[in-house]
């Protein structure tokens, strides 16, 4: 008997935090993976070798996935070395630097919206064209990186953000929908206050210990914990769920 193929996943901003984590996770279950990442080429191979370690074909894939050019080159490779893309983390996401919106850069601003949700739409559109049997695939998962700030606001931080997540979510319901007969489903993650660089690109260093006490939970999450709710959602362990936004906020 031969054995079934692997699940091919890929994973955007998959050099640290969140992304990285689900790497580690997925590799350990099984998956062949690509990790994509923008700019920290050493870490990403890194990475690929360790998760090559559990016996699963990992590969460190550049590309700027708020370009649709780099997109294209991104999916291109998926396609050529690792074979046709099953399960999709769209993971890569920024802030911009934390300030009112009345204090903010407009191209700030743009970048934000350019990676989070144009960023975001053009990578499922890719995926999408080699999960459906429209193009001749036979269904996967996607799970999306929604935000906590969708119902919090992120005021005098980041609003333009927590807007730029609220399309996720939209994006997730709409996405489960037009796919669901397909057997592709669409889950988005809506994590808290995790413990990852992102808060210090921000420029709000401390940010972890100063709300932890707002959090039920009393805490910051790790990225692992996050990672674990993708991982679930990517498998068939949630066979029957999609269109829905998890919280892993703790609570909050
Ligand atoms: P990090 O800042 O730790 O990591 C972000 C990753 O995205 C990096 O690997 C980065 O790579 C990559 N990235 C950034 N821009 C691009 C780009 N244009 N193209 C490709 N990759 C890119 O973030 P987190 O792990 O914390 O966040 C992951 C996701 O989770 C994001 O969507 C974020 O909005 C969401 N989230 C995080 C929360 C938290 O508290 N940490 C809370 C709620 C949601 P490089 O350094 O090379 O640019």
């Amino acid at each position: 008997m031969t054995a079934a193929p692997r699940p091919v996943l890929l994973v955007t901003g998959g050099s640290r935090g969140i992304g990285a984590a689900t790497c580690r996770l997925a590799a350990a279950q099984g998956y062949d993976l690509a990790i994509n990442y923008r700019s920290e080429e050493a870490a990403a191979e890194a990475l690929a070798a360790e998760c090559r370690g559990h016996g699963v074909q990992a590969i460190a894939v550049r590309g700027d996935v708020s370009d649709e050019a780099d997109i294209e080159r991104v999916f291109t490779r998926v396609d050529h070395e690792l074979g046709r893309l099953t399960h999709l983390v769209n993971n890569a996401g920024i802030t911009g630097r934390a300030s009112r919106l009345d204090d903010a850069p407009p191209d700030d601003v743009r970048r934000v919206i350019d990676l989070n949700v144009t960023g975001a739409i053009l990578v499922a559109r890719e995926a999408i064209r080699r999960m459906s049997p429209r193009h001749g695939g036979s269904g996967g998962a996607i799970v999306n990186l929604s935000s906590a700030a969708v119902w919090l606001g992120a005021p005098n931080d980041f609003v333009w953000y927590a807007a730029s997540k609220g399309a996720i979510d939209s994006l997730t319901i709409g996405l489960s929908k037009e796919l669901g007969a397909e057997n592709i489903r669409v889950n988005a993650v809506a994590p808290g206050l995790i413990e990852t660089d992102i808060h210090e690109t921000a420029g709000l260093g401390g940010r972890i210990e100063r709300l932890a006490p707002m959090v039920p939970m009393q805490r910051g999450g790790t990225a692992e914990e996050v990672a674990r709710v993708i991982l679930f959602l990517l498998s068939q362990d949630a066979a029957y769920v999609t269109g829905a936004v998890y919280r892993v906020t703790g609570g909050r």
